[in-house]
């Protein structure tokens, strides 16, 4: 009862953390050689105890002439899991979910722009960078940096703008560059039908795994390109819906890397 009336609230936030610490340590070390290492430790401890305890006085030196090392040893085995567990704390949780926040609302005014763009039938060709880095079609842009919104894409898009011709690219909520010159798909399995525009969308989304919207000037529809296959004339809730599940789940951002792997989900 005593030590009950002693315990004060620092006390508890003590116990928090380091439960927190160890929790993340083992969660860390689980599975890995750290473990074994673990038990080693263990072990080593409990001969260090029964030596004392036995009065083996020379293996008992041994183990506490090695515990003194133990920690330079540690420090050399595990030099690359430091290094990686140091890394993971600095890209702090709450950062991620910043930029994810940023990116939802980026692609919402992707969304809402397209719209815009298909009612006024102004042509347009958005593409949104992935895992494969978009930056020798951005270098033959011209750069931007901007914040994505629905209104810098409209005036990037409208005729009399000097950048109107190309591709957008974005990267996350910026945009990186307009004007973009994009590879054109060739394969006859492309649409006659189909335009350069639409070519090049369906052919940077062949060579990488970045996806494009594509706005058609001459029926104002909207398409979407995902790894070189188009879905043409979708609405704004699929295209929503769609760019969604693309940048959010994170299981669409880890299966289809690759362009081929894409096919078979869409
Ligand atoms: P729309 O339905 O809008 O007419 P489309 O698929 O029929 O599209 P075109 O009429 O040939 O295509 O559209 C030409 C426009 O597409 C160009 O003015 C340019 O803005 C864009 N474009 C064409 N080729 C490329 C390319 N390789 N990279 C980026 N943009 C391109
Ligand atoms: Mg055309």
């Amino acid at each position: 009862m005593e030590i009950l009336r002693e315990i004060r609230w620092q006390d508890f936030l003590d116990i928090v953390f380091v439960s927190i610490i160890v929790y993340r340590l083992l969660l860390i070390i689980k599975g890995t050689k750290a473990a074994q290492m673990l038990i080693g430790l263990g072990l080593l401890l409990l001969a260090s105890i029964f030596s004392g305890y036995l009065g083996l006085y020379t293996v008992n030196w041994i183990i506490q002439s090695l515990w003194a090392q133990i920690v330079i040893v540690l420090i050399v085995l595990f030099q690359p899991e430091i290094r990686r567990a140091l890394a993971q704390m600095g890209e702090a949780r709450f950062l991620q979910a910043f930029t994810s926040a940023e990116e939802l609302k980026s692609l919402d005014e992707i969304v809402k722009a397209s719209v815009a763009l298909a009612n006024r039938k102004m042509g347009a060709l958005i593409v949104i960078e992935r895992e494969t880095s978009l930056k020798d079609f951005v270098e033959m842009g011209t750069p931007l940096d901007a914040k994505v919104s629905k209104e810098i894409l409209l005036s990037i898009f409208h005729t009399t703008s000097p950048i109107h011709d190309g591709a957008v690219v974005i990267r996350g909520n910026r945009i990186l560059a307009a004007g973009c010159f994009l590879p054109i798909a060739l394969s006859s399995d492309v649409s006659k039908a189909l335009g350069t525009r639409h070519r090049a969308g369906i052919g940077l989304t062949e060579e990488t795994d970045a996806i494009a919207i594509i706005v058609s000037e001459e029926t104002g529809s909207i398409s979407l390109a995902v790894a070189g296959k188009l879905e043409s004339r979708i609405d704004m809730e699929v295209l929503r819906n769609k760019l969604t599940e693309i940048f959010t789940t994170s299981e669409a951002r880890r299966v289809p890397k690759r362009p081929s792997d894409f096919r078979e989900t869409v």
